[in-house]
């Protein structure tokens, strides 16, 4: 098959002829119909992520068509259109029996763990807890999104965060989870501030809808008469996270979406604002497989359009320099040329 590869950590990204994966018993194989380029691919290129072995295929956020099936597999066969959550569960921990699949301790992630989906196809562990059949009206390139950044903002506002109808919600980087962010929490009635340095990504952010979009967060405390009660850090990085603590109001909920890898420098968290203004710090990592019918029900319905984040459709051989140039242009690109 063919797959883009990296053999030393910021070294060529090369498209080349590799054997293609077999399923594990409970696993399957899946043809990849389209692969979201995403932050977390350029920080597993850049050597960040402990679980890569080099070379490496990245991509995580996947939808495709069930190519291959292992033989201890129940619900899945050849030819099933489906996506999945970039974190793979084993289904048999606490964490999985309490129905918290997302933070799994035995979990897999393909892109990290093992090689991922910037190929023609990827290998997938435990697919009877882990994979989200696909309704007919929803494309892969649409649905890649849906495997990490789309699924994991509806996760952070409405499961993790509980917006409620009225609330104001400050969404601080606006990349593709964080214009996730703004369209989910717009989607459930909040009034958005969007933060970004780029116009060009504050214009998307107002195009979904949020009311506000600023360059200086500084600013928001007084947009909001007093503070957001809901901001996400989309973005992943120590200035964010601090900005993102910073502009709530008493009692307001931060959550930290955006990944935060320790060679990128910790953030100086305001522990003093936390406890003087009772902030709760939450965290959000992925969303369970097997909440995705609430998600699929809102796309559905047409309350939520991730299609409207898909900006480029990329062929495998532009994967490499997306992965490169990640956060330069605005809006998601999913490879869909294999
Ligand atoms: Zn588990
Ligand atoms: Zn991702």
């Amino acid at each position: 098959m063919r797959a883009l590869l990296f053999d030393t950590y910021g070294g060529p990204l090369t498209v080349r002829e590799v054997p293609a994966p077999d399923p594990a018993p409970g696993g399957v194989v899946v043809r990849v119909g389209a692969s979201g380029v995403c932050r977390s691919d350029w920080h597993a290129w850049q050597g960040h992520d402990p679980d890569v072995v080099l070379p490496h295929v990245p991509g995580h956020e996947l939808a495709g068509t069930v190519a291959a099936v292992g033989a201890d597999v129940r619900r899945w066969r050849g030819g099933d259109r489906v996506t999945v959550p970039f974190v793979n569960a084993c289904g048999r921990c606490a964490q999985c029996a309490a129905g918290e699949h997302q933070v799994c301790t035995r979990q897999t992630q393909p892109g990290f763990t093992h090689w991922g989906s910037m190929a023609e196809y990827v290998a997938l562990d435990a697919a009877d807890v882990n994979l989200v059949a696909l309704p007919d009206g929803l494309d892969a390139a649409t649905a890649a999104a849906l495997g990490c950044r789309f699924a994991t903002a509806f996760r952070a506002v409405v499961q993790v965060a509980r917006v409620q109808p009225g609330e104001w919600v400050a969404v601080h980087g606006c990349g593709g989870v964080g214009l996730s962010a703004v369209q989910v929490a717009v989607a459930a009635g909040a009034r958005v501030v969007a933060v970004d340095v780029s116009p060009a990504a504050l214009r998307l952010a107002a195009d979904l809808g949020a009311e506000h979009t600023v360059a200086e967060p500084a600013v928001i405390p007084e947009l909001t008469a007093g503070g957001a009660h809901v901001s996400l850090d989309a973005l992943g990085a120590a200035v964010t996270c601090e900005n993102s603590i910073r502009c709530l109001r008493p009692r307001g909920r931060h959550v930290q979406v955006g990944l935060l890898p320790p060679a990128q420098g910790r953030p100086a968290v305001p522990m003093d604002l936390v406890v003087a203004r009772e902030l709760q710090v939450l965290g959000s990592h992925g969303m369970a497989a097997h909440t995705y019918p609430a998600l699929l029900g809102l796309i559905a319905a047409g309350r939520l359009r991730p299609q409207a984040l898909v900006t480029r459709q990329l062929a495998l051989d532009e994967a490499g320099a997306a992965i490169a140039a990640v956060g330069r242009d605005p809006g998601i690109a999913v490879v869909t040329r294999f």
